[in-house]
């Protein structure tokens, strides 16, 4: 048995992806426990990142006090275009605001529910394609910082969706998409003072995830509804945890969700 905060699942990269779940100081893995019954209790408290506890959160997942303050939760982190850490412009802190946002960041297209474009800093990609179920990805642009990555996609969500439906993509493996030329395509409409930081290199990364059987019309599973929940564990995509029944349980959206876990 396991208890404490839940925290989004630790992956590796490997064929399938290796997955585990992290709770309290434990760290289990996932794919050896695919096709048993496993049970997570939630046990009425949330944790906040502040470390205070709660019977629940304010708003996604943060408390009334950091949800209004701190950094981790301030606009910029949903819409990047908004971050001005390299101006020298103070949004809640400044100092973890450079930290965060002045960095090499990249601008990419993965296929999760289909296509679709997003950001993230260099070297978290795999990451981040992972989180997100996708299946395939490629790299488009470079930039130095992730306010220059948020205008970049602003110009590309006008021509490519930068959302995943996740229904459809913990439905099965979407069609395989010739990543290659959509970037070909994509790249014409970043504006020319951006041109510079596409880069030439067009690997496309491949991944496939430790899921048995896909479930047909899901239902999302939360400690709100549901103090308990449990069930055999056919598969992991995303940062879901998929069980028998067509039942799915979004790990990343019960961070801090106070839990026992038994396998
Ligand atoms: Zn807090």
């Amino acid at each position: 048995m396991c208890q404490g905060p839940i925290y989004k699942m630790y992956t590796e990269y490997n064929d399938p992806i290796d997955y585990y779940f992290l709770i309290g100081d434990h760290k289990i893995f996932l794919n050896s426990l695919i096709n048993t019954h496993i049970t997570f209790e939630w046990t009425g408290r949330v944790e906040c990142i502040c470390g205070q506890q709660f019977s629940k959160f304010y708003r996604q997942n943060f408390c009334y006090k950091c949800y209004w303050n701190a950094p981790q939760a301030s606009q910029s982190i949903f819409k990047p275009e908004l971050c001005t850490a390299d101006l020298g412009v103070e949004e809640r802190d400044l100092e973890w605001e450079k930290e965060f946002q002045i960095s090499p960041h990249y601008v990419y297209l993965s296929n999760s529910s289909g296509l679709k474009i997003g950001i993230t800093r260099k070297n978290n990609e795999l990451t981040r394609w992972i989180d997100q179920g996708a299946v395939q990805g490629i790299v488009l642009a470079e930039v130095p910082n992730r306010r220059l990555s948020g205008l970049m996609e602003i110009e590309l969500k006008q021509h490519v969706s930068d959302r995943t439906n996740w229904r459809k993509m913990l439905s099965g493996n979407p069609t395989s998409l010739n990543l290659v030329d959509l970037k070909k395509h994509y790249i014409q409409y970043i504006p020319e003072d951006l041109q510079e930081f596409i880069i030439a290199n067009n690997k496309v990364t491949k991944i496939s995830y430790p899921v048995s059987v896909y479930p047909s019309k899901i239902k999302s599973l939360s400690f709100e509804k549901h103090n308990t929940i449990q069930g055999k564990l056919i598969g992991v995509k995303g940062q879901y945890l998929l069980f028998e029944n067509n039942t799915v349980f979004n790990v990343r959206s019960h961070g801090g969700y106070i839990s026992t876990m038994l396998f």
